[in-house]
């Protein structure tokens, strides 16, 4: 059953990865490396470590240095901003994913490290430097991570500023235009009937066609939220959405591979789209059990932190769909050098993001990686920010817009920067 699963999925996939190759890579002919031109079913060591070396950001136009010259964390309202100003005047703003926790390493290990450097060797110089500086990869983890995405999404967006290119568009961009989703709950405080009413407010709320819900206790060896949840919840959803909505499930953790197994096979009757994290999440074994039994797609990979394990999961397809954080990986380049390696190995790649602002940085991504799953993550929030873009963000049947302005696309930083205060 897996041999023929994993074959199909492979099969289904390898054309799209072939494009996702092309488009992520720069269009200048400023001597990178190309991008592997070629799809493998089963790419050795070498070649996913050559795939995601493979250059991706496109600076054609911006002729002089971007000296980095402030970095600044700012406060608006209950959200936090990171400001980066460069020596001639260019600007860029990124949201933080509301981790201030991770702040002491922000302050004390990135932003003192960037001052002075030009901006545009951030990916080919930067970031490897920032990870040996004052050996830095000690702290290799979500906390380091974060901090690290919310100065490289600031610079990306003073970048593209700079450039007059959108974020996606510094990456090659231009896949595609729209993005389905869908949305998302956080909760498990909810019977199977609590929750199929509070996921139909979800979808009348933001139009989705797909929705995702949680299963299991969360990290909870095998406890469910509370007796029988799990099974009423994945039956309930499918008979009242019938099959006008696609529906995900989410274990966090939850299981072993048995268990995870059992609740696979539910998920598998209902024809559900995945199952996200079905066994501790670094439990790479673990959930390459799951991965194998079931003919449902296991995906994974929000809090991997490492790029030599997510090699190995692609490499020993311990999931069928990665899903990198874009904070809690390290940002838009570090998460586009896993897609690159799921392409190549025929996988998609679908972000796993928090909620606030972060969706939109969900969007650039997708609009440069081809294979990226039928419905990406959305928490809603749309409301609050959508006026910001010229023209302005938009769902349209179940579909989000993407930024096509400079940098992320806000037309107005200064107007948004008017609303902060810095951090005390
Ligand atoms: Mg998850």
């Amino acid at each position: 059953m897996q041999t023929t699963r994993r074959n199909i999925l492979k099969l289904s996939t390898a054309a799209g990865a072939l494009t996702a190759l092309q488009n992520c890579a720069p269009s200048d002919s400023s001597g990178s490396a190309p991008a592997p031109s070629a799809t493998n079913a089963n790419p050795t060591i070498e070649q996913l470590d050559q795939a995601a070396a493979a250059p991706l950001l496109n600076l054609d136009g911006i002729t002089s240095p971007v000296i980095i010259d402030s970095i600044q964390l700012l406060q608006r309202g209950k959200e936090q901003i990171v400001q980066v100003r460069s020596k001639d005047g260019a600007e860029g703003i990124s949201f933080t994913n509301g981790r201030p926790n991770f702040r002491a390493v922000l302050e004390d290990r990135i932003i003192p490290f960037f001052i002075g450097k030009d901006a545009r060797l951030l990916e080919s110089e930067l970031l490897f430097a920032l990870y040996r500086h004052r050996s830095n990869y000690k702290l290799q983890g979500l906390g380091f991570w974060s901090a690290q995405t919310w100065v490289e999404f600031a610079i990306l967006d003073m970048l593209g500023r700079v450039a007059g290119k959108s974020i996606s568009e510094l990456f090659g961009g231009g896949v595609r235009k729209e993005v389905p989703f869908y949305v998302a709950s956080g909760r498990r405080d909810s019977t199977p009937e609590e929750e199929v009413d509070y996921l139909t407010q979800l979808i009348e709320e933001t139009g989705a066609k797909s929705v995702k819900f949680r299963l299991g206790g969360r990290m909870s060896r095998n406890q469910d939220a509370m007796p029988g949840r799990t099974e009423g919840l994945i039956r309930l959803a499918r008979k009242t959405f019938g099959d006008a909505i696609d529906i995900h499930g989410d274990a966090n953790s939850s299981y072993d591979p048995p268990e995870a197994i059992k609740v696979g096979r539910i998920l598998e009757e209902v024809n559900a789209v995945f199952f996200e994290e079905p066994c501790p999440f670094d439990h790479l074994e673990d959930t390459k059990k799951v991965a194998d039994a079931l003919t449902i797609p296991v995906a994974g990979g929000e809090q991997e932190f490492s790029d030599r394990r997510f090699r190995w999961m692609i490499h020993n397809r311990a999931v069928d769909i990665v899903q990198p954080d874009l904070h809690y990986y390290g940002g838009m380049i570090r998460s586009l050098r896993v897609a690159r390696m799921a392409a190549l190995a025929g996988m998609p790649t679908t972000p796993h993001i928090s909620g606030g602002f972060g969706f939109v940085y969900v969007l650039h991504f997708v609009a440069c990686v081809d294979d990226v799953g039928s419905y990406q993550e959305y928490k809603r929030g749309i409301e609050r920010y959508k006026d910001w873009f010229e023209p302005a963000l938009e769902i349209k049947d179940g579909a989000l817009s993407i930024p096509t302005g400079p940098g992320v696309g806000i037309k107005d930083i200064k107007a948004v920067l008017s609303e902060t205060k810095p951090i005390a």
